[in-house]
């Protein structure tokens, strides 16, 4: 039925996908978002944000996302804590599935399916995760208080997650692959300044070591090809992230790497009435704000498309 068709569905629930909730809301759009399997997306696991502007002193990830979803609810989005996980862009409208199979039809898709974070690919990675493996301090550093732990990577989520555990920890072992860091100087003068962390430079990881819990791991020196166990209860993996955009791989032109690519200096694609936001399609600037900024675009786009078909 043609009233079945929405006008604007919003897939994700970052600060992108929130933002065009509020725009598109405002617009008189109706837009439905559905959160995915993360709602809030990756402030949720973060602790200060002392860098988006309005917040002189500072705000929680999670306190600041929760903000951002009830001032889309104000202007009426509607919020729907489900996980797309199949696109059918052949249109002229579009089609999405969430992981039960329901089908939701739309005159627009706004994509705001942000990143994730990626692991090493180690088998005892896999076995030992939620063991004492994890991908968040934030959210699971609280389990290892008094105990020691490592963190590999050499970002600014490594140096961040290395801060945040150093104040719950004794030791922080500190995995750095290469003789530097990639982090920005302000989080390395932090991480170099905090005694109980100690970074292993030229560092890789073999293998965590544990059965039911993490025991240790064995690295490896890349320079001397010395090896070494050392005992942690908990292991910390802050390498990055990848794109949540498999499901758009057959229907919208990604980089090497996922990430999808806008006409540039727009949210849109290809696809007439499919646009992009966030750091689905951003692999440079990645923040809070420019994520805000490109759902703004994408919501104002939306618009205008649906104004051009007469259908807004
Ligand atoms: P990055 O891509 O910046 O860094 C990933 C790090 O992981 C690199 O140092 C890389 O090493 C290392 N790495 C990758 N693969 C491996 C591996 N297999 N073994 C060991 N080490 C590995 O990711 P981040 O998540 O740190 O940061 C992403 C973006 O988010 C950046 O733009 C960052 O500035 C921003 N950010 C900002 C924050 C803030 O301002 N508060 C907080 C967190 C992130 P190598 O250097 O050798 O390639």
């Amino acid at each position: 039925m043609a009233n079945d068709v929405l006008k604007t569905v919003i897939i994700g629930s970052g600060p992108a996908g929130y933002t065009a909730a509020i725009y598109a809301a405002r617009a008189g759009l109706m837009p439905e978002l559905y959160t995915g399997a993360e709602p809030g997306g990756q402030l949720m696991i973060t602790t200060d944000v002392e860098n988006y502007p309005g917040f002189p002193d500072g705000v929680m990830g999670p306190d600041m996302m929760e903000l951002f979803r009830k001032q889309a609810e104000r202007f009426g989005t509607k919020i729907h804590y489900e996980l797309i996980t199949k696109v059918d862009f052949t249109g002229p409208v579009h089609k999405i599935y969430t992981e039960e199979g329901r089908e939701i039809q739309s005159h627009t898709v706004i994509i705001s399916t942000g990143a994730s974070a990626k692991w090493l690919g180690l088998e005892s990675e896999k076995k030992l995760t939620n063991k004492g493996v994890s991908a968040c301090a934030v959210c699971d550093g609280f389990f290892f208080r008094g105990q020691e732990v490592a963190v590999v990577g050499a970002g600014d989520t490594a140096a961040e997650e290395a801060s945040y555990l150093a104040k719950l920890c004794p030791k922080v072992h500190l995995l750095v692959r290469r003789d530097e860091m990639r982090a920005s100087k302000i989080m390395q003068e932090r991480v170099l300044n905090t005694p109980n962390i100690i970074i292993h430079w030229n560092t890789e990881t073999e293998e965590i070591l544990g059965g039911d819990a993490v025991e240790g791991v064995r690295v490896v020196n890349n320079r001397t090809g010395k090896k070494e166990v050392i005992p942690v209860q908990g292991f910390f993996v802050a390498i990055g992230h990848k794109p949540n955009t498999e499901m758009f791989r057959p229907w919208l032109e990604m980089d090497e790497t996922g990430y999808l690519v806008p006409v540039a200096g727009t949210s849109r694609t290809r696809i007439p009435g499919v646009f992009v936001s966030g750091d689905a399609q951003d692999k440079v600037y990645r923040q809070a704000v420019t994520a805000a900024g490109t759902g703004c675009m994408a919501a104002l786009d939306a618009e205008r498309y649906l104004v051009a078909q007469g259908i807004a």
